[in-house]
């Protein structure tokens, strides 16, 4: 069974402290195009089909999420460090779970685990109507300066998304981009019908990814998608710390 990381496989520590947003770049050659061009292939052979999601992977530049002394690091495929020891999650991860999720232009999606905002822009990107959250206030002032500077919508929220945005519900679509310990329930009654909740359920090692769909009003099908490797979703329904 392969593992996927949304978490460095490396074990490498970064120090971010001093990195302000400036020393992020905005330039987009065809350096940065056409490895991202040969990143989108190669996640198109691992078996990301879906068209939508392709183009957004290759209309984002995933470099504006990464300080310009690492920018080389963004088109491979591999999670990478971020403030507050957190991580960008690998590329094939976000494509997965965002094809999972299944958005349609317009859809009101809630991302929980902001993180740097690549996930967020991916989805914005694809036309979503984007909700996110994010527990740690770094990451959370980060994002929206990033989402604002790089012209990407989102309605961000900072605070404890393992219990979702129940004041702006119901989604489409809700992603968890951090490891659960269990099926959050409250995130389930948060779809409307037909909606898609994408959440890694497991332990701090190794989680399922498993995909709750709303059929109707009560009934609510779930199915696994393979083992991956998140860092930990932390608040009132999953981990203490
Ligand atoms: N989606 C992000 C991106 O594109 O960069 C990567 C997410 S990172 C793998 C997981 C994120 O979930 C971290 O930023 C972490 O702080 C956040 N997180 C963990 N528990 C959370 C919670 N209860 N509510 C909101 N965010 C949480």
């Amino acid at each position: 069974m392969i593992t996927k990381y949304a978490y460095p496989s490396t074990g490498r520590k970064l120090s971010f402290h001093r990195l302000s947003i400036k020393a992020y770049t905005l330039e987009d050659g065809y350096k940065h195009k056409g490895r991202r061009k040969r990143l989108v292939e190669d996640l198109r052979q691992k078996g990301i089909s879906n068209p939508a999601v392709l183009a957004a992977l290759m209309d984002v530049p995933r470099h504006f999420f990464f300080p310009t002394d690492f920018e080389d690091e963004a088109y491979e495929d591999k999670a990478f460090p971020i403030e507050s020891g957190q991580t960008i999650s690998q590329p094939f991860t976000v494509a997965f779970q965002t094809q999972l999720l299944d958005v349609k232009r317009g859809d009101k999606v809630l991302e929980v685990g902001t993180g740097s905002g690549y996930q967020g822009a991916i989805l914005s990107a694809m036309g979503a109507e984007l909700y996110t959250i994010e527990r740690m206030d770094e990451l959370f002032r980060k994002a929206v300066q990033r989402f604002k500077r790089f012209g990407y919508k989102a309605h961000c929220f900072l605070g404890d998304g393992s219990q979702g945005l129940p004041q702006h519900a119901p989604f489409d679509h809700i992603i968890v981009t951090a490891a659960a310990t269990e099926l959050a329930e409250n995130l389930k009654h948060q779809l409307t019908e037909g909606g898609n909740l994408v959440i890694p359920v497991g332990d701090r090692h190794i989680q399922k990814m498993v995909l709750i769909t709303r059929l109707v009003e009560n009934k609510y099908q779930r199915s696994e998608h393979g083992e991956f490797k998140f860092v930990p979703l932390v608040g009132k329904h999953g981990w203490k710390s």
